[in-house]
């Protein structure tokens, strides 16, 4: 089947996702990545870190005057992080859907907040909110050659990637 190569969609785009301090302390991290794998996206990108305080102020700068930025900061330093860059079509998008709502009491069941959160302030994952955030946010946390550019299997014309 030859489709016109701008038919195609844009599997190119590229989200940050972060797992946040109870995420790792609740062992979620498996099915949270598993949720990502199962949907379609490609991983290309994956730490395990403690944030510093200069990182996380630069992630949230926008929320710096909100009366829970503190509170924020100390959740997020409480212990490490998994924070991982998917790509695909509409990854960004995509994934704020599968995150769900910012407060896990609005968030739909089958998101990952809708299913393993009760309370805004321990709400298990981070996802960008829009293409441009996620390029300064995967530019804030990983180094370009900390993402690895590969080609998957099924788009190799043997298919098994020899
Ligand atoms: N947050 C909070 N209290 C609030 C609102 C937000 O503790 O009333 C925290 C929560 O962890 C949230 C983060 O601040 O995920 C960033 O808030 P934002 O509005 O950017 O939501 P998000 O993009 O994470 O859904």
């Amino acid at each position: 089947l030859h489709r016109h190569k701008s038919s195609l969609p844009d599997v190119r785009e590229r989200t940050l996702i972060a797992i946040k301090p109870d995420g790792v302390q609740r062992r979620l991290v498996g099915q949270i990545i598993h949720r990502f794998e199962q949907r379609g996206f490609k991983l290309v990108g994956l730490k395990m870190l403690q944030a510093s305080q200069d990182v996380l102020s630069e992630h949230y700068c926008e929320l710096r005057t909100k009366p829970f930025y503190g509170s924020l900061l100390r959740y997020m330093t409480s212990g490490p992080l998994v924070v991982m860059v998917w790509e695909g079509h509409n990854v960004v998008q995509t994934s704020r859907t599968m995150v769900g709502n910012t407060n896990p009491a609005e968030a739909q069941a089958g998101t990952v907040r809708g299913d393993f959160s009760i309370h805004v302030s321990r709400n298990v994952v981070h996802a960008s909110d829009s293409v441009e955030r996620a390029k300064k946010e995967i530019q804030l946390w990983f180094q370009t050659k900390d993402l690895l550019d590969w080609e998957s299997w099924d788009q190799t014309s043997t298919g098994d990637g020899t």
